[in-house]
């Protein structure tokens, strides 16, 4: 799906109108609790278009006085990362010289920009606003973010400067696709060179579907493969940049188009904040993740068992703990083969589609030995489910009373069908419809 940037200087209602566009759709998913939620990125969707939200300004420091030099490169990186751009203005502030800094890169851009001006909520405003078009950037919708007046028109004109997504190029079985993500340092670019290195069969980079994630095609230990933005990440280590808005941003980017993340996590700093946001980001997107604990080689065997280790981070990983986790070195080139192997695996579960036979058979007789409890006297009834043919695994079952059907008994429901087949890394998805 399209990845939108919000842009613009500090308090111009930048995160006002996030939350807003994410809002509805946060509704609709509510994934699981206990998760660390990533106040700058969020799933959103109107009239039908799926799509994601980035918030640059959550990601500025002490956003009182920021430097000019701060906005100017988050605003190159969304240019660099985003699909559409929507740039924010206020009109009560007018034209800012941080506007006219802002607006001089984004006319520079070939990717869609929006100009949308906020706190337009009268007929004065609307005349002022008319002062926007000396940004040179052509027509601007108006809104306010804060009574939420105009911001359907203001979705409507951006679902309209959307790209066209081109079909995935057809190959015959289209090569799962890979993204190694993780903080800085993390090892991402050694991972991906020492299978480079090694590998006689690197085939070229392709030209993916969009303009900027360059696949690379892997012919490795016999599996094949496509890396989805290697060169992002091979760019990026030599520049040594490691804002954290930086590592984010990337990740989006490679995680929106991939089916299988792999996670790099520096052993020998742990699980930090920054790798479950990582993680979260994944498991929103419904991908399949492996989790690899880099620089193993540099742990003191006997001060941490990698048994102990993968506890802790399990820990980490709760509610979705159903995730294959690797030791390697990729210095050592320690375990990159079952580090491949699991990625493998999990794209493999994340592509299974249960019989609907096999999958009643089991699953009735599980719901008829421990049924959903009783609500107000009524008993609920199960009497049908299957899986739904969709890209990522998603079961329905069918019940005379759905609304009473809470979130343990669902989770009582997805354990159980994990624990009869393999969706080690994959995120599930459960509904219960009325018959
Ligand atoms: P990236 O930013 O995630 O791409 O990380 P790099 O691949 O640039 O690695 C960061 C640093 O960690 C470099 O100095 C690497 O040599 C080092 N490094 C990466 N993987 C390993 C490993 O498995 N073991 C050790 N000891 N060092 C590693």
């Amino acid at each position: 799906s399209n990845i939108v940037a919000i842009v613009g200087r500090p308090n111009v209602g930048k995160s006002t109108l996030f939350n807003r566009m994410i809002q509805r759709r946060e509704a609709i998913v509510d994934s699981v609790a206990g998760v660390t939620r990533d106040r700058n990125y969020g799933k959103s969707e109107w009239n039908g278009r799926e799509f994601s939200v980035i918030d640059t300004g959550g990601y500025v420091r002490g956003s009182d006085d920021v430097f000019e030099a701060e906005i100017r490169k988050q605003v190159e990186l969304a240019i660099d990362e985003a699909d559409v751009i929507l740039f924010v203005v206020d009109v009560e502030e007018g034209i800012t010289p941080m506007d006219e800094e802002v607006a001089k890169l984004l006319r520079k851009v070939t990717k869609p920009v929006l100009l949308g001006v906020n706190k337009v909520d009268n007929a004065m405003r609307e005349k002022d606003a008319v002062e926007f078009y000396n940004l040179g950037l052509g027509e601007y919708v108006t809104f306010a973010s804060t009574s939420g007046s105009g911001t359907g028109e203001l979705l409507d004109a951006l679902i309209d400067i959307f790209p066209e997504t081109p079909e995935p190029t057809q190959e015959e079985t289209p090569l799962p696709r890979f993204a190694v993500v993780g903080r800085p340092n993390a090892g991402k670019s050694s991972f991906i060179n020492a299978l480079i290195g090694q590998d006689r069969f690197v085939v070229t980079d392709i030209a993916g579907t969009t303009r900027d994630a360059i696949d690379t095609k892997f012919n490795r230990f016999g599996f094949e493969f496509n890396l989805v933005d290697t060169a992002g990440i091979r760019r990026k280590a030599k520049v040594k940049e490691d804002l954290e808005f930086y590592s984010v941003m990337r990740s989006v980017r490679a995680i929106e188009h991939a089916d299988v993340c792999i996670l790099m996590v520096d052993a020998t700093r742990g699980f930090e904040g920054q790798d479950q946001n990582i993680f979260w980001l994944a498991e929103k997107n419904r991908k399949g993740v492996v989790v690899l604990v880099n620089k193993w080689d540099l742990v003191e065997k006997d001060t941490m068992s990698a048994r102990d280790y993968e506890k802790k981070i399990r820990k980490e990983l709760e509610p979705f703990t159903d995730v294959p986790i690797v030791f390697v070195s990729a210095l050592t080139k320690q375990r990159l083969l079952k580090a491949l192997e699991a990625a493998v695996k999990v794209h493999e579960n994340r592509k299974q589609r249960i019989s609907t036979s096999k999958f009643n058979e089991h699953m009735l007789k599980v719901i008829e030995s421990y049924p959903p409890p009783a609500l107000k006297g009524k008993y609920v009834k199960i009497k049908y489910c299957m899986q739904l043919p969709t890209e990522t695994p998603q079961f329905v079952f069918f019940a005379n009373l759905p609304q009473y059907v809470k979130d343990p008994y669902k989770r009582f429901l997805e354990n159980k069908i994990r624990e009869n087949w393999d969706f080690e890394g994959v995120p599930i998805d459960i509904y219960i419809r009325e018959k």
